[in-house]
């Protein structure tokens, strides 16, 4: 960081850029650094994705057998499993009390309706 700080000063002072072999390290290490953290981000994601997939795929599987009827029409066979509060909400994806076993219609219709879904407690706002 000191080296990136030192090097804006010959050029704001003279109004010229001079590369220098020290520029030139600094910008290979900056480089290995940066090429260094996607990497390691790749690692952690693919490795978190494969943990969620994993672990999802069970509870819904679970979470299914255990509640065979739609929870909200109390009618038809239970088919997929919503999020209250979505993944993208900051919702969890393995709370069961998150959870809730919909038919297909219904989950359709949660979709399509968000703000009688929310009335109904069918979905949480982030803040919720
Ligand atoms: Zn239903």
């Amino acid at each position: 960081m000191r080296h990136v700080l030192s090097l804006e000063t010959p050029a704001q002072t003279s109004g010229a850029c001079t590369i220098t072999r020290e520029h030139l390290v600094t910008r290979h290490l900056w480089d290995a650094y940066r090429q260094h953290l996607v990497v390691l981000m790749r690692q952690r994601s693919a490795k978190t994705e494969k943990i969620y997939r994993t672990k999802r795929r069970n509870l819904v599987r679970s979470l299914l057998s255990e509640r065979p009827v739609c929870q909200r029409c109390n009618a038809d066979r239970s088919h997929d499993v919503h999020e209250k509060k979505s993944r993208a909400r900051g919702g969890s994806i393995t709370d069961v009390e998150n959870l809730v076993a919909l038919c297909r219609p219904c989950h359709a219709w949660v979709t399509e309706h968000p703000k009688e879904a929310h009335e109904q407690g069918w979905l949480l706002w982030s803040w919720e």
